[in-house]
């Protein structure tokens, strides 16, 4: 399939059910990271068209926030459908903007059907309370309502999924959104819009703005009628975004970086560590905020593991992502490809040693070797920050305590992982690490039932689960008195 005959690739913004150009008709090149070829073009909008968005978005909730949990239900439910109806071509869109394989393409959309699918069912539950008063004639309810217009900013890394857990919830709430994904992998985003009036979701719920990063952010957190915003993306962007939400006080939900753990005790089963080693690294070329930063390894089995675990990332197929048995794409720029480059540059200056990999793929372009490097140091960069990229620095710890000690010396809390088959050893670790999301002999753990969301600055709120649904809703409490009793 080229990109002119995918349904899902559209040049054009939503606002208001109206599929638009930017104002002044301004746009920007959406290239193939596997190819480098230009497979459209979006508008490039800004303040104006956001304002206009918001705007929409605000007078379709006022019937929106009418329409009953059942009927939002059976909304989100078919979109479900159509998601799935669509997932072939839904993901070969995403492997040609973003370069994962088109395996880990169909996953990431069968994902985002099913987060749909879960807040089609969580729609039903948001139960409120009725609570013993402490007055004879008067009776306490808690209610729970939709905060009304959300704006959702997301990244390029999980281009579709990342806007299924923020719309699902949304729309499951009743409240309206405006959605704004990331430049370099639009095509993703906007399908949401295409998908959303397939499944017969009133015009004006759902509006999706491409362009200018910082003026439709400006726009989204300056302005009053948006009580909620959520970001996934760096802990940069969400710093300063949380600065500009203050203004207006606006709800806010946080999925910043990571700084991922993966510890390897003595007692581990080490084939099945390399396994979910592996996974919990190279998925989407280390390109997402759960990837293991740190290989973190004790002592008597750190030679063995390094050893298996450099042969089976040399064994990895790199390539374009849609071409079959292809494990991991190119990543998604050249700055991405320098940034890995500085970061080896600097380990291996400070005694780093590469033991599979370490520079550009022969295929050229952003590809990049699957990258191990052994004799890994504190002070090397990617202790402190996050790699967003296949190298796979691997520490040496001695003992249960350095390890934890290890493994939480860092800002982030996203998410964390360890092998071990000693059951006190999986309470204790897994209750010292300061981490939102830990796997246990697991290295991939994502899930739509369970809460996603990091401690630290990793980020605020969390997304999945019955929690993901919380932020928004507001709760409300009524106090009905005079009963004459
Ligand atoms: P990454 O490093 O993964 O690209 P970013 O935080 O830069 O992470 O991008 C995540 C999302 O935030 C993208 O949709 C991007 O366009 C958006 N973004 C970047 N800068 C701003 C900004 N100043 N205001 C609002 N959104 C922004």
């Amino acid at each position: 399939m080229s990109a002119e005959n995918n349904t899902f690739l559209k040049n054009k913004n939503l606002i208001d059910g109206q599929w638009v150009d930017a104002d002044g008709g301004e746009t920007i090149n959406v290239n193939n990271p596997a190819t480098g070829e230009i497979i459209g073009t979006i508008p490039k909008s800004g303040k104006a068209e956001t304002a206009r968005a918001i705007e929409a978005a605000q007078k379709a909730f006022e019937t929106f926030r009418k329409t009953s949990a059942l009927e939002r239900s059976k909304m989100l439910r078919k979109l479900h459908d159509v998601i799935m109806e669509n997932q072939e071509a839904l993901a070969r869109l995403l492997t040609m903007e973003q370069g994962k394989s088109i395996v880990e393409a169909r996953g990431e959309v069968g994902m985002s059907a099913g987060y749909v699918l879960w807040y089609a069912e969580e729609a039903r539950r948001m139960y409120g309370d009725v609570v013993p008063s402490p007055w004879a004639d008067r009776r306490i309810m808690v209610t729970k309502q939709p905060v009304g217009v959300i704006a959702a900013i997301t990244p390029w890394n999980f281009p579709s999924s990342m806007l299924a857990r923020k719309i699902g919830p949304a729309i499951a709430a009743g409240c309206t959104a405006v959605a704004k994904p990331a430049t370099q992998t639009p095509y993703s985003g906007i399908a949401w819009g295409i998908l959303c009036e397939m499944a017969g979701i009133p015009a004006g719920v759902v509006n999706i703005l491409t362009g200018s990063a910082s003026e439709i952010g400006g726009e989204i957190t300056r302005n009053p009628h948006v009580k909620k915003v959520t970001f996934t993306g760096s802990t940069e962007i969400g710093k300063l975004l949380l600065k500009q939400c203050a203004g207006t006080v606006k709800k806010v939900s946080m999925e910043l970086g990571g700084n991922a753990p993966f510890l390897v005790f003595n007692d581990a089963d080490i084939d099945r560590a390399v396994e979910g080693a592996i996974a919990a690294k190279y998925r989407n070329s280390g390109q997402t905020c759960v990837c293991t930063n740190r290989f973190l390894v004790q002592s008597k089995v750190y030679k063995e593991f390094v050893e298996k675990f450099s042969a089976a990332a040399s064994a990895l197929k790199v390539g374009n992502g849609l071409e079959d048995g292809v494990q991991q794409g190119p990543l998604i720029d050249m700055n991405a490809v320098e940034s890995v480059e500085a970061m080896i540059e600097d380990a291996t200056k400070k005694g780093g040693k590469i033991v599979a990999g370490g520079k550009r793929h022969k295929l050229g372009g952003s590809f990049f070797e699957p990258t191990v490097i052994a004799d890994a140091k504190p002070r090397m960069r990617f202790a402190k920050e996050e790699i967003f990229g296949p190298i796979s620095p691997i520490f040496k710890f001695k003992d249960e305590e350095e390890g934890i000690a290890m493994a939480n010396n860092t800002v982030f809390g996203l998410a964390a992982y360890f092998y071990t088959s000693d059951l006190g050893r999986m309470f204790r670790v897994s209750e010292a690490l300061e981490y939102g999301l830990v796997g246990v002999n697991e290295g991939v753990i994502t899930t739509v039932e369970a809460p996603f969301g990091g401690f630290k600055e990793s980020g605020l709120g969390r997304e999945g689960g019955h929690q993901g649904i919380e932020d928004y809703l507001e709760s409300k409490y009524v106090c009905v008195g005079g009963l004459g009793l």
